[in-house]
């Protein structure tokens, strides 16, 4: 039986497809890449957005439409969205639900739907994801490994905490078994995973943490770049940055979300810190970790947010120039706390306008920054081709690079290239 997974959403989500589909395939299952080749499709669902609840629920649309037709058999639901809407996606059309936590029983639950039966399954099984899963990988030189599960801290726009449970971490020796493993498949490049993977090892109790597991991957000779993300402010500690600065293999970047420069803003957020605090932090990263890049994310137009709000955090972006900048426009999420209780008072026009603004303030601060590169040497890995068959890759500050080289390249391969021409976004110049 052919079964397509198709992955919304962020990296762990990505992560969760790989080992979705790395049981499937042990299992006898064939993983195929669209839908027309498939039997089985698996929608591996984001709910961070009210869009993306629309986007697979549109999706779910079509698949039924297609079942109806005889062009596939089966229509699974994984992810997210299956933790939020339970039963309801049964109601819509879906043949079986997976939860987040769930998916090590994934060949299972397929088999039982392959009988006949409609099935919700949302056990937290998360202790049972262990090293030795199979994963069929999308790239064989990088992997993405989920340290921590779930998060803990509650912010009043985000629906995770409830969808993806507390905080839970992996021990770290099964970790690095992981990480053994993988080495002896061709990995050189690990991003471990969390919602807030600094959180990592707190609940273990046992002195585990982020900064530990770097120093410890670092180990394993074939380990050649390790990243992780995504960072919670006030949750990095002064071990983890040390680490970055001092270990060559630990990427220098770091992705911490912001999400307002009004500190009533961020209280009403639950974020548990001030603008101040947050640049505070910016600076000791920026002068402990020599040439690091600091991306972030800002929501624009949350419940109440008024010019003056806003035009801190115009003011938090001038400050920090961040390397990269996510934005998003707030949508209230059913079954938040700012859902519930909080006005989406903001008129729409208003939210656009203010991420166009600060969109254009920080492609100005790219194209700055990125003038710094120009006749630079970096050192990255190849990730793959561009449509004019140029080369791309990042560096260790996770700038991507495009490239000409005069042979042809694979995947994963380390190569020099120099820098001859910036913009706002990528970099581009020549292999040497
Ligand atoms: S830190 Fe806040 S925004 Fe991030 S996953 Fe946890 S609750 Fe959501």
């Amino acid at each position: 039986m052919r079964v397509y997974i198709k992955t919304y959403g962020c990296q762990m989500n990505e992560s969760d497809t790989e080992t979705m589909a790395g049981i499937l395939s042990h299992e006898g299952f064939e993983i195929v890449d669209d839908v027309e080749s498939a039997d089985v499709v698996i929608l591996n669902t984001c709910v961070v957005r009210q869009k993306s609840q629309d986007k697979y629920h549109s999706a779910l649309g079509q698949l039924v439409k297609l079942k109806k037709q005889g062009k596939i058999k089966l229509i699974g639901i994984a992810g997210c969205g299956s933790n939020l809407e339970g039963e309801r996606l049964l109601q819509l059309g879906a043949d079986f639900v997976i939860g987040s936590r769930s998916i090590v029983e994934i060949a299972n639950v397929l088999k039982r739907a392959v009988e006949g039966e409609k099935i919700v399954y949302l056990e937290d099984r998360t202790c049972d994801i262990v090293a030795d899963l199979p994963k069929l990988r999308s790239t064989k030189h990088h992997a993405w490994i989920t340290i921590i599960h779930g998060c803990n801290r509650f912010c009043t726009y985000c629906i995770v905490p409830y969808v993806r449970g507390r905080e839970r971490s992996r021990p770290i020796q099964d970790v690095l078994k992981e990480i053994e493993g993988l080495t002896q498949q061709g990995v050189i490049e690990v991003t471990f995973l969390g919602q807030n993977v600094d959180a990592y090892g707190k609940d273990l109790k046992d002195g585990t943490s982020l900064a530990k597991l770097i120093e410890e991957t670092s180990e394993f000779d074939r380990i050649k770049r390790i990243w992780f993300l995504t960072s919670y402010p006030t949750d990095i500690t002064d071990e983890l940055i040390d680490v970055v600065a001092n270990n060559p293999k630990a990427a220098k970047s770091f992705h911490i979300p912001v999400q307002s420069g009004s500190d009533r803003i961020l209280k009403l957020m639950n974020r548990r810190y001030t603008s101040a605090q947050f640049l505070k932090l910016v600076e000791k990263i920026r002068s402990k970790v020599q040439d690091v890049a600091i991306s972030s994310d800002i929501i624009v137009g949350f419940p109440t947010e008024s010019e003056e709000d806003y035009l801190q955090s115009v003011e938090l972006v001038r400050q920090a120039r961040f390397e990269r900048l996510n934005l998003a426009v707030y949508s209230p999420r059913p079954g938040t706390v700012a859902a519930k209780y909080y006005p989406d008072d903001v008129p729409y026009s208003v939210k656009v306008k203010r991420l166009n603004e600060l969109l254009n303030l920080q492609k100005q601060i790219n194209a700055e920054l990125n003038r710094s590169y120009l006749n630079r040497t970096v050192e990255l890995f190849v990730e793959g081709k561009t449509k004019d068959g140029s080369h791309y890759g990042r560096d260790i500050r996770n700038k991507i690079v495009i490239f000409t080289a005069e042979k042809p390249l694979q995947p994963g391969e380390c190569v020099r290239v120099k820098i001859d021409r910036v913009t706002a976004g990528p970099v581009y110049g020549k292999m040497i």
